[in-house]
């Protein structure tokens, strides 16, 4: 961004804007680059003029939500990140549909923690998201990465999704042209690429708050048991290739507790890079180039990573 870009979005941008932020205070990972800027919006109003604003000026953005599944390079993020607080994080329950008895609709801002909307849906009665219990992030990330585990994924409770998209434009979309695939999201329409997921509809069932709160509970002790606890990561780095397991493949490679620098391949569960505490985000990406080429000599399957590289 040229210093005349930055007078300027700093005059047209009401809230703060975090010049040259550290993004490893915004990622779970706790490393990586800076961003040139970072910014919270906290109403649609603002995020389609920041938008068009940003496209205007050919300046780079991408959305973040919460960090849990991002790396930025060393060499940092020319360009804008953007992230959802305010109206984003609101939660609401739809009127029910008497032809649907038992199907409950809740519409969802993309920056709402899914943390709270899962606490949320089991206080209110409504089952159907206890698999996302302990997943961290955000809604818009959780859409975007179609986030799941324990054989459920969030687009299979999508209704719709609204985005905002690069020309500023607000467009809601049903799920049948929303391109869920594993760890995955790529809207039919190629003028959503790389827009904003803004609000989200899921359908839920009616069910007793005790029970799904006891199976949150009992899948957060399951994750807990198996996971690295305590220390930086973005969960599972790499994505498992089809029919196989992207930490078995690499523990069998003989990778568990490799190092690079202050990354390390947890000794707990393969999959999981770890940030010792002083790792960079060269240490990391160091490490997941290692793992690739070890396990493709080993195995032949080149691992393909689930966290997203900006
Ligand atoms: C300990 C741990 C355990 C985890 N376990 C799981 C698991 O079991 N299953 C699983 O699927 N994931 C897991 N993850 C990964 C991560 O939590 C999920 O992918 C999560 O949904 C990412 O949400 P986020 O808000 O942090 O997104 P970010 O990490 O901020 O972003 C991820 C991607 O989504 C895009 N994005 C974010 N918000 C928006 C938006 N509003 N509009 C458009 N694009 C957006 C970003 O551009 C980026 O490409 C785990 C991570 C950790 C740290």
């Amino acid at each position: 961004m040229s210093l005349q870009q930055r007078q300027q979005l700093a005059s047209i941008w009401n809230g703060p804007i975090h010049w040259d932020a550290v993004m490893s205070e915004h990622c779970t990972l706790r490393a990586g680059g800076k961003a040139e800027a970072f910014i919270q919006a906290s109403s649609l109003a603002e995020l389609c003029r920041l938008i068009v604003w940003l496209e205007r000026e050919e300046i780079a953005w991408r959305m973040i939500g919460r960090g849990s599944n991002i790396l930025v390079g060393s060499q940092g993020f020319a360009g804008v990140l953007v992230t959802l607080g305010g109206v984003f994080c609101e939660i609401r329950r739809e009127e029910g549909d008497p032809e649907q008895p038992g199907l409950e609709k809740i519409r969802v801002g993309a920056g709402c923690a899914t943390g709270r909307l899962v606490g949320w849906c089991a206080r209110h009665g409504l089952a159907g998201l206890e698999f996302m219990a302990g997943i961290p992030g955000s809604v818009g990330g959780a859409v975007a990465m179609n986030a799941g585990a324990w054989g459920g994924e969030i687009g299979n409770l999508v209704e719709t999704v609204t985005f905002v998209g690069r020309r500023g434009q607000v467009r809601t979309v049903p799920r049948q042209e929303l391109g869920f695939s594993y760890r995955c999201m790529q809207p039919v329409q190629p003028e959503l690429d790389g827009a904003a997921v803004v609000e989200v509809v899921l359908h839920l069932r009616q069910g007793d708050p005790r029970e799904i709160h006891d199976r949150c509970r009992e899948l957060v002790a399951r994750r807990k048991a198996k996971q690295p606890a305590g220390v930086a990561s973005a969960g599972s780095f790499f994505k498992n290739p089809p029919g196989d397991s992207a930490g078995r493949l690499i523990d069998a490679a003989g990778l568990k507790g490799l190092q690079r620098g202050g990354a390390m391949v947890s000794t707990r569960h393969a999959n999981f890079i770890v940030n010792t505490g002083t790792a960079s985000a060269e240490d990391i990406i160091g490490l997941m180039q290692e793992i690739q080429e070890r396990v493709y000599r080993f195995s032949g399957v080149r691992l393909e990573p689930e966290v997203q590289l900006l």
